[in-house]
């Protein structure tokens, strides 16, 4: 447990992600805390580098609405600091705290007040020996720093900890986690560290993060990015949602990637669905298709979704026409049905149908289908085409 949320044993994999302010700085930290919370974060960590910090979480624990983690990384008095400071986690990094003593210490102290350690290894850290004795940062360095620490907890007795063996390359981190995940029996925190700036550091994180999942291995996330930290938690909450882990607490936007069939700007109507659902909590799918010809069809397990054709969107509830409007309330018409239809439910929504959009829509449909024909890629002339040049050779 981290204060309240439960982390491992079949726990809902939870995301974290961490604040770039001051710690001593408790109202800017206290409102990053709260944005973070907001957007998702089940747990935020702060860092605990010097007594102001560690003052500050003493004030910014009990007025935070998530868990707090304090990282400690050089300075072992530091971590004893923030146990003092009420706070719910501690995480050190075994590379820059050495001596056993200072260890089993902090430990201790932690076995103690019941307040759990993140083992937070991380190879641009790694102990100069263990770095040395393996050549380099290796999945097993990694995974044998972590031992080592978990040796000196067991020394007193202490064992309520989770691990991370961060890397910021992808293939090292996948490996290194693997092989922990074999290794020990401890809940695991995910992350591909230094992943850099967006979108190269979404694709990393995602990558390493995403393929570990898949495996059944971690319990917690968090995406280091070089950004605001809101996107670190949009992109873990939604990374986890997308791979079914969590339950959906937004919309899922499917949108076509557009092609010459397009009746409409499709990135940018998409774009403009993305805003104005953002605003609210409608945990449903919604699909953004640009022509009438394809765009139901293609979305029908969507909740919800409108095709454009001939200057009008139709809208479409799981691949049935209930309206047709014009193209430049499409968006609107869309949030003003997706809203009633989390409110009444699917039947109602199609029981409340205009009756004669199926029929408009087809007209549409049809219309497009006779000026652009039904195979936009001339697929049969090609196949003849293929046929012809076989024949020949
Ligand atoms: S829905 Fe229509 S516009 Fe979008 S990719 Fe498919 S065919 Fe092209």
């Amino acid at each position: 447990m981290v204060g309240k949320v439960p982390v491992g044993g079949g726990a809902p994999i939870s995301v974290q992600s961490m604040t770039v302010t001051k710690t001593a700085d408790v109202d800017g930290t206290l409102a990053q805390i709260y944005a973070l919370a907001g957007a998702g974060a089940d747990i935020v960590r702060c860092t605990c580098n010097e007594e102001a910090a560690a003052e500050g979480l003493a004030r910014i624990v009990p007025r935070s609405p998530v868990p707090i983690v304090a990282d400690i990384h050089h300075q072992y008095r530091m971590a004893l600091a923030a146990l003092d400071a009420g706070v719910h986690c501690l995480r050190l990094n075994p590379g820059n705290i050495r001596k056993p003593e200072h260890i089993k210490a902090v430990a201790s102290e932690c076995k103690d007040r019941g307040v759990p350690i993140r083992i937070g290894v991380n190879g641009g850290s790694l102990d100069p020996k263990l770095y040395e004795k393996y050549g380099g940062q290796t999945p097993e360095a990694l995974v044998e720093s972590a031992q080592t620490e978990l040796a000196y907890f067991a020394a007193v007795g202490f064992d309520d900890v989770k691990i991370s063996v961060k890397a910021s390359n992808v293939p090292l981190m996948i490996e290194s986690y693997r092989l922990l995940a074999d290794t020990v029996d401890y809940p695991l925190h995910l992350g591909v560290t230094e992943a850099g700036p967006p979108p190269a550091g979404l694709v990393k994180s995602t990558a390493g993060i995403g393929t570990l999942l898949a495996e059944g291995i971690g319990d917690t996330i968090r995406y280091s990015l070089t950004a605001d930290p809101v996107e670190e938690v949009v992109a873990g909450r939604q990374l986890l949602e997308a791979m079914g882990l969590r339950e959906r607490t937004g919309m899922d936007l499917i949108a076509c990637p557009s092609c010459g069939r397009a009746e409409i700007d499709v990135i940018g109507v998409a774009k403009e669905a993305q805003e104005a659902f953002a605003k609210e909590e409608l945990p449903i799918q919604v699909a953004v298709m640009g022509c009438v010809v394809n765009g139901p069809g293609e979305a029908r397990e969507a909740d919800i979704g409108i095709a454009a054709g001939r200057k009008r969107g139709h809208l479409f509830v799981k691949g049935q026409v209930v309206r047709v409007v014009p193209e430049e309330d499409m968006v609107e018409a869309l949030l003003a049905e997706a809203r009633a239809l989390v409110e009444e439910g699917v039947e109602a929504r199609l029981a409340a149908a205009d009756s004669g959009a199926a029929a408009e829509a087809e007209l549409d449909r049809q219309a497009l289908l006779e000026s652009q024909g039904d195979d936009a890629n001339n697929s049969e002339e090609r196949i003849q085409l293929i046929q012809k040049r076989v024949t020949q050779t």
